[in-house]
């Protein structure tokens, strides 16, 4: 018999994750599709996609290496698009799904297109700013705060960086 209760509880599966809604579920299939397509012409796996009343209106996925620009993260080119798309500067009906937790400069520019929700996948413990280092997206003095759900599909959109960075060693 087991009388230690921590060892006990590491043969438990491990909690499992809200499903995700609908909405989610085809925001991150999108976001995962256009990361592999970015993957395939050369750039960091990473892929988001930006989703109204159920349509996908935006995907993009890292251009830093063919703009040659580290800010070409594919949350900004995704939202860029979707504000493009939707004539507007506000993004506050919209689902953003990305597939890595956003960085600073992503989170800035969801705050201040007042995104709705964020859906990510991988959380990125060095520089994720949805949680991991800090949480800008739920900043308590900020004026805007989406809703957040971290860690959707996360083992697939880490899989896929895992993968691209151990090709390249
Ligand atoms: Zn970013």
């Amino acid at each position: 018999m087991c009388t230690n209760s921590t060892r006990y509880l590491s043969f438990l599966p491990a909690p499992k994750r809200p499903p995700l809604d609908a909405e989610a579920q085809l925001g991150m299939e999108a976001a995962l599709n256009i990361a592999r397509q970015g993957e395939a012409a050369g750039e960091v796996p990473v892929g988001a996609a930006v989703v109204v009343d159920g349509n996908v209106i935006a995907v993009a996925h890292n251009e830093t290496v063919r703009g040659k620009d580290l800010t070409q993260h594919a949350e900004l080119l995704a939202m860029r698009r979707a504000m493009r798309e939707l004539d507007s500067d506000r993004l506050d009906s919209a689902l953003l799904c990305v597939t890595l937790e956003p960085c600073a400069q992503c989170a800035g520019a969801i705050v201040l297109a007042r995104v709705g929700r964020v859906v990510f996948g991988a959380y990125d413990p060095k520089a994720g700013m949805a949680g991991s280092v800090g949480d800008l997206l739920r900043h308590p003095q900020l004026n805007h705060r989406a809703q957040v759900m971290g860690g959707a599909m996360e083992s697939e959109c880490g899989r896929l960086l895992v993968d691209f960075f151990r090709k390249r060693r």
